[in-house]
């Protein structure tokens, strides 16, 4: 199994660098059209005009759109962050996940282009330009090992391996695991059962993240929960700082 593993892997970054053969011989193109355009991870005009890039106001911590100013609490808070504040510092993303997003993301996802991912780092490049600066290293939210084993690939590590290539941090792609709890169900009430049949994550065993400021990359954040998860298990470890970075936004319906 652990050979299948590899193999996989190994046809997965070979795709990937035959298709950044071909992109150097093709023309760029948009991100969501294939449209020609001057460089790689852009927008063509007319995709431009129709994404929804995250601006102010904005939360402070957990990034959620504003509708407007007003609803930011002290602090910039949005009403969620002010009463039960995440385990994260901050989360930051560059686009709302609407329409125009889906077409990026979706595909890039679910359809094997894992090329996407070089042009997708690129757009999460300046909302994240603080979080990458201050990162001593960038991990991915992991995927449970048997939706890795059919996915073949882990999309968010694909993005912090690109945003890694981009900024010159370290980036360590199995840092976490997510997995089933073991604990003996026995005794246990409904209610504690499904907590222990709930995924968790935690560190891989020998990932050392004591003092360290640790970006954590995501392709959508919904909920936050995940991320929430993730940097609960990275600050339990030690880590001096977590802070997420993911390329759309699920704008909080809660706040239209
Ligand atoms: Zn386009
Ligand atoms: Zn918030």
């Amino acid at each position: 199994m652990f050979a299948h593993r590899l193999e996989v892997e190994n046809l997965v970054q070979m795709k990937t660098l035959l298709r950044r053969v071909l992109d150097t011989l093709l023309p760029p193109g948009c991100l969501a059209c294939d449209t020609p355009v001057d460089d790689d991870g852009q927008f063509c005009l007319g995709c431009f005009r129709v994404a929804n890039f995250v601006s102010a106001p904005m939360c402070a911590q957990c990034g959620a759109p504003l509708p407007h100013g007003g609803l930011a609490g002290e602090g910039g808070l949005c009403p969620h962050c002010a009463a039960r504040p995440p385990a994260f510092t901050q989360a930051r993303a560059a686009l709302r996940y609407d329409e125009t997003a889906k077409k990026l993301i979706l595909p890039f996802k679910y359809a094997d282009r894992t090329e996407m991912a070089r042009g997708l780092a690129r757009l999460m490049r300046r909302p994240g330009a603080r979080m990458l600066a201050a990162a001593d290293v960038l991990v991915p939210v992991p995927l449970h090992r048997l939706r890795l084993r059919a996915r073949r690939y882990n999309q968010a590590a694909l993005l912090a391996r690109e945003l890694a290539r981009l900024s010159g941090r370290p980036c360590v792609p199995d840092g976490l695991i997510r997995q089933k709890h073991t604990a003996p169900l026995e005794g246990l009430s409904v209610a504690q059962r499904q907590a222990e049949l709930t995924e968790a994550i935690m560190l891989r065993p020998g990932f050392e993240v004591a003092g360290l400021c640790v970006l954590l990359i995501d392709d959508v954040m919904t909920s936050g929960t995940t991320a929430d998860a993730c940097a609960t298990a990275l600050l339990a470890a030690g880590a001096g700082r977590v802070d997420v970075l993911t390329v759309a936004r699920v704008a909080d319906l809660r706040f239209e």
